[in-house]
């Protein structure tokens, strides 16, 4: 039996982020038509709480017809050289179960979730909104830059990081790979003063982000947290925020950003507005008022992996790339 492995360069060559986005949007719509089965994911922790081994399966029908796991670690503090998100995804034949291909996972994480990201922003920001801030400076910081200038036209973009060093060198790379001025921030605060789209791209466990600080008419996604202990965004910023979500199941389950302000008692169910995938079919309203702030509250989810690895397997196929090894 022959399989084909996918390296995380070759991920890179076979999925610009300008087709991820329209990848990720298929697989959106998919799950929310009821084509896909979306299991939550899951975690196994180290008895050190230092990281954790996530399983997250899906499948998904329709034009699509793919079936997979990603298989992913999380280390907390220490991934060495490493993404802090390492591990493959697999994909198998949806008909006879054969395994098709093993495809590097630290890529495809980081492509999908800025590309699901700026599906949501296309749907939620202001169409005039160009005023960018972006709180963090790793993999997910880089590739939100990708997803944003994609989707709005950009006239100022900030980054804050804790590590100034860090967002120093984001601005750095910002202006040799995208050719783009960033203006690095002390403060978080500095850096979302004014600013019409906000990506939280940290693993900080408490608010970097408080809804003191945002203007109206905002877009925020929610990126960096998706476990149900930690929290980016202030009880605030959630409250004050008309909240659409990749998945609600996965929400109630596993955000933090949403759960702290309900056991609060701020919040209940009822504030999520709608998955993403459910404005994308239109069966519910996107943004309403130029006023209101939306939030879109990232967890990440199995049907995005496995859209995504097996665009790239398909396209691997097609251009030749990949090793193909005997199992
Ligand atoms: P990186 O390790 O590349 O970057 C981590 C970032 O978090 C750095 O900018 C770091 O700042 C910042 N940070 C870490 N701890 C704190 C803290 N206590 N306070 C404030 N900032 C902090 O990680 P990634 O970019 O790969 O991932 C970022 C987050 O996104 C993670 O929490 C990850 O779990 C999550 N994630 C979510 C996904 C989703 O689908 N929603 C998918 C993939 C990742 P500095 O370096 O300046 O110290």
């Amino acid at each position: 039996m022959e399989i084909v492995i996918v390296s995380q360069e070759e991920v890179h060559r076979l999925l610009p982020m300008a087709r991820c986005i329209d990848v990720m949007e298929t697989a959106l719509r998919t799950l929310a038509r009821g084509d896909a089965v979306q299991p939550l994911r899951s975690a196994m922790w180290l008895p050190d709480d230092s990281g954790l081994l996530g399983l997250m399966p899906a499948y998904l029908g329709g034009d699509v017809a793919a079936m997979g796991v990603k298989a992913i670690s999380v280390m907390m503090a220490d991934h060495g050289d490493g993404d802090s998100h390492q591990g493959t995804v697999t994909l198998f034949d949806r008909e006879d179960g054969r395994p098709l291909a093993i495809v590097d996972a630290r890529a495809i994480t980081a492509i999908r979730t800025a590309a699901t990201s700026a599906v949501a922003t296309r749907l939620l920001a202001r169409e005039e909104a160009n005023d960018l801030a972006i709180l963090g400076s790793g993999v997910q910081a880089r590739s939100h830059l990708e997803a944003m200038l994609a989707v709005r036209l950009l006239g100022r973009i900030r980054v804050w990081s804790r590590t100034p060093a860090h967002a120093q060198a984001y601005g750095e790379w910002a202006a040799a790979e995208h050719g783009v001025t960033v203006e690095v921030t002390p403060s978080a605060e500095d850096a979302v003063t004014g600013a019409s789209i906000i990506c939280t791209v940290t693993a900080a466990p408490k608010p970097i982000l408080k809804g003191a600080w945002l203007s109206p008419g905002a877009h925020i996604n929610a990126v960096g947290s998706s476990v149900r202990f930690t929290r980016e965004l202030d009880t605030g910023a959630v409250a004050g925020s008309r909240l659409f979500v990749d998945r609600r199941e996965s929400t109630l389950n596993e955000a933090g950003d949403f759960l702290f302000p309900q056991e609060e008692g701020v919040i209940d169910e009822n504030h999520i507005q709608a998955e993403i995938g459910d404005v994308l079919l239109g069966h519910t309203p996107g943004r309403e008022t130029d006023e209101e702030i939306t939030l879109f509250k990232s967890l990440g989810l199995g049907v995005e992996d496995v859209a995504a690895a097996h665009f790239v397997y398909r396209q691997a196929i097609r251009q030749g790339l990949g090793a193909t090894v005997e199992l």
